[in-house]
């Protein structure tokens, strides 16, 4: 059965392109009815941290991004890497290297000198022991090819010459990363290999150790990179890259998601794609070769419809962190479900919601100047004071009602609606846009309106 896995290493938090690949990792695994695998790679003890171990498993549920097994940590199989080591050692299949750095420098140099490729020459392949700090090489072979089938590359071939004795284990006796990921995706059992392109180097060494170790070798699948949108790989200069950023910045996770499926894959010219669409239309063949640019526009179009288009329920509880966030209190004004299917439609991002929500649920000081200019002062008195009475007379506070209301001012002054509309809009909200009079004025509710009128006519 298929089993996929994603095996950051934990030196930050989880970004935009680690998130992509354990997306199309977990997405094959879930296509296949497979399983999914968490490692973390923190065999860089300098590097790794538990917080950044914290940030990558917040991301991954924030996404829904569920592990069957996991998380495994490399650094707790130190015991299982060395044995098979020692294993390689005893079957002639790795050696050990006494070269000191000053000759591996030297070599190097001579060898870039020439125009060639560096790469460690062999010296001590069949030396004697020597009673001298060592590392532990890999016996490389040294003809043929190694060839693989790349789900989204093709084939790729390399001949053994252009590969060298890769080092596995350091003077220290730690295993190397080149060494663990073969052995940890032997030992879990994983049948495809999905990872950035970054990678796409080691894994014929990687096939060579798989083969001396009498390791099936597993499929590769090695994901494009992401550019910002200026054609340079995608950074922190481009904005938030942190999956968590994004909660914080104000989108949906969904909508995350599916800008995430979409860079680097696709199905014909679909856009929107529900998880459940996601999972049962991928493949790793339909990854793009190419590298994909990041787009925040496109990825702000697909938030304001999720924000649309999802329960409102759903919508309103992520709102609900947002409003808390903005120290926005809640518990006096339009219930949340209720503000989400109205302000939809004007914002793309939660952020943006809870910050243009503020005056439903709260009093403020100032009325913004330019819109107080336009269509307060000189004090828009006599519409507002006409307004204000039949509000206050109002039976039922309803959208009807309440609409009824602004046009029969207007009839009675003899008056365009905007001549109504504009100073109690900027009167109730203190600024000059919201949503549709009737129901700002519903949502705001009758003692907060009134109040406000009589503010601005003061
Ligand atoms: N730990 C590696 C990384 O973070 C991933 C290696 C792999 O997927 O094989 O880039």
């Amino acid at each position: 059965t298929v089993k996929t896995r994603f095996a950051p290493s934990p030196t930050g938090y989880l970004h935009v392109g680690g998130a992509r690949t354990a997306l199309y990792s977990w997405l094959y695994a879930r296509n296949q009815g497979g399983q999914f695998v968490l490692r973390i790679e923190d065999t860089d003890l300098e590097r790794s941290t538990q917080e950044a171990i914290d940030a990558i498993m917040e991301g991954m549920e924030w996404l829904g991004l569920n592990w069957e097994e996991g998380p495994y940590y490399q650094t707790k199989r130190f015991d299982r890497y060395n044995q098979l080591i020692d294993q390689l050692m005893a079957e002639g299949k790795a050696y050990k290297c006494y070269c000191p750095r000053e000759r591996l420098d030297e070599l190097r140099e001579a060898q870039m000198a020439n125009g060639e490729k560096p790469r460690y020459d062999g010296l001590c392949r069949d030396g004697d022991d020597k009673d001298l700090p060592y590392v532990i090489r890999f016996r490389n072979p040294q003809e043929g090819t190694v060839v693989f089938d790349d789900h989204v590359r093709g084939r790729i071939e390399v001949a053994n010459t252009e590969l060298d004795d890769l080092i596995i284990r350091r003077t220290d006796g730690s295993p190397t990363y080149n060494f663990c990921v073969v052995v940890d995706d032997w030992d879990m059992g994983i049948t495809q290999v999905v990872r950035g392109e970054d990678h796409i180097n080691n894994t014929p060494r990687q096939i060579n150790i798989y083969k001396a170790l009498g390791a099936p070798v597993p499929e590769f699948a090695h994901v494009s990179m992401i550019l910002g949108d200026d054609g340079a790989k995608l950074s922190k200069r481009h904005g938030a890259v942190s999956v968590m950023q994004y909660r914080d910045d104000g989108y949906l996770p969904e909508a995350l998601l599916n800008y995430l499926v979409r860079l680097g894959w696709s199905n014909g010219d679909q856009e929107i794609f529900s998880r459940q669409e996601m999972i049962e239309l991928f493949s790793l063949e339909a990854i793009n070769k190419s590298a994909s640019a990041f787009n925040t526009d496109k990825l702000l179009w697909l938030n304001q419809h999720y924000m649309k288009s999802m329960d409102p329920e759903y919508v309103a509880e992520q709102l609900r962190w947002h409003m808390q966030d903005q120290n926005i209190n809640t518990e006096n004004g339009p219930q949340l479900s209720q503000l989400v299917t109205v302000m939809a439609e004007r914002c793309q991002t939660l952020k943006e919601m809870a910050a243009a929500s503020r005056y439903f649920y709260e009093d403020f000081e100032e009325f913004d100047p330019a819109a107080a200019k336009k269509h307060l002062r000189p004090v828009a008195e006599q519409p507002l004071l006409h307004v204000k009475a039949k509000l206050e007379a109002l039976q039922d506070w309803t959208v009807e009602n309440l609409h009824q209301v602004i046009q029969d001012t207007a009839a009675e002054l003899e008056v365009g609606m905007g001549k109504v509309g504009m100073p109690l809009r900027v009167a109730v909200t203190g600024a000059g846009q919201s949503p549709g009079l009737d129901q700002t004025l519903l949502f705001i509710g009758r003692t907060r309106a009134v109040a406000r009128i009589n503010k601005a006519v003061e």
